[in-house]
C-alpha cells in the first residue's frame, strides 16, 4: 500500500505526526503537507504565485501552499505512483456539520476524491490542547483498513471525527450524516494600539444542532463519527420545485 498523508494544520502539527506514524502499519507513507498552518483554507488552490517543495526528511515534504495544492503536487509531481489512499489530518478541531465547507482538512480529501483516489479526512473534536492524537490515529488505521478491504462507494470520501478521549473510552464508529450549525456569527471588534479598529473572526466551539443520526450527535456521545461525503452539491429535492418556474 502507498499512502499519502496531508493536513491543514501544517507539517509540524502533532496530528499529522501521529497519523503518518500510525499509517506505516498499512504500507509506505509519504507526507506532503503545508509548511505552516492553513486551517480554514477550504478547497483553495494557489494560482497567482509559484509553489516550492521543502524536503524535511525522507518521505516528508512541506509545500508553501494550501492542502489542495499539496494533494495536487503530491499526486502529479512528487509521488512516483498514484497512492492507494490519501488521508488528511488529524485536524486539531472538529470538522462537523456546515463547518466542513471551510475545512482545508476535508478539502484535501475532496481533492483526492476528485482524482478518483480513496480518501479520508480525520479530525479530533476539540480545540483545546489534547494528548489524544495517537489514540485517534490508532482508530484511523482501523477505519483505513475497512476502506482498503471494502473500497468506497462511487464518488464517496469519508469525513471522520474522533471524540477527544483515550482510545478505550471512544465508543464505536457510527455512520452519520452531516449536521446543521445554528449559526452564531461572532466577529470580535476591538481597537489597536494606534487607535484603529480591527476585526477578528471568532473561533468559538461550533454550535451544532444535536439531532440523532448526525455527526455532531455521535461526537457529543463520544462515538467516532464517519460521514460519507460527495461532491455533487445539487439540491436534488429542489429540482422539481424550481422546474415549476417559468421564464
Ligand atoms: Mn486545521
Amino acid at each position: 500500500m502507498n499512502i499519502m498523508v496531508t493536513n491543514d494544520d501544517g507539517i509540524h502539527a502533532a496530528g499529522i505526526r501521529a497519523l503518518a506514524e500510525a499509517m506505516t502499519a498499512l504500507g509506505t507513507v509519504t507526507v506532503v503537507a503545508p509548511d505552516r498552518e492553513r486551517s480554514a483554507a477550504g478547497h483553495s488552490l494557489t494560482l497567482h504565485s509559484p509553489l516550492r517543495i521543502f524536503e524535511q526528511h525522507k518521505g516528508w515534504y512541506a509545500v508553501d501552499g494550501t492542502p489542495t495544492d499539496c494533494v495536487n503536487m503530491g499526486i502529479h509531481n512528487m509521488l512516483p505512483i498514484t497512492p492507494d489512499l490519501v488521508v488528511s489530518g488529524i485536524n486539531h478541531g472538529a470538522n462537523l456539520g456546515d463547518d466542513i465547507t471551510y475545512s482545508g482538512t476535508v478539502a484535501a480529501a475532496m481533492e483526492a476524491n476528485l482524482m478518483g483516489i480513496p480518501a479520508i479526512a480525520f479530525s479530533l473534536a476539540t480545540f483545546a490542547p489534547s494528548n489524544h492524537f495517537t489514540d485517534a490515529a490508532l482508530m484511523a488505521v482501523q477505519i483505513a483498513r475497512q476502506v482498503i478491504a471494502n473500497g468506497l462507494p462511487a464518488d464517496t470520501f469519508l469525513n471522520v471525527n474522533f471524540p477527544d478521549c483515550p482510545q478505550d473510552k471512544m465508543l464505536p464508529p457510527l455512520i452519520t450524516r452531516q449536521g446543521k450549525r445554528s449559526f452564531i456569527g461572532k466577529i470580535v471588534d476591538k481597537t489597536d494600539p494606534r487607535g484603529r479598529k480591527y476585526f477578528w473572526v471568532g473561533s468559538e466551539e461550533p454550535h451544532l444542532n444535536d439531532e440523532p443520526g448526525t455527526d455532531f450527535h455521535a461526537i457529543n456521545r463520544r462515538h467516532v463519527s464517519i460521514t460519507p461525503l460527495h461532491l455533487d452539491l445539487t439540491n436534488h429535492k429542489s429540482l422539481p420545485i424550481l422546474a415549476e418556474w417559468t421564464f
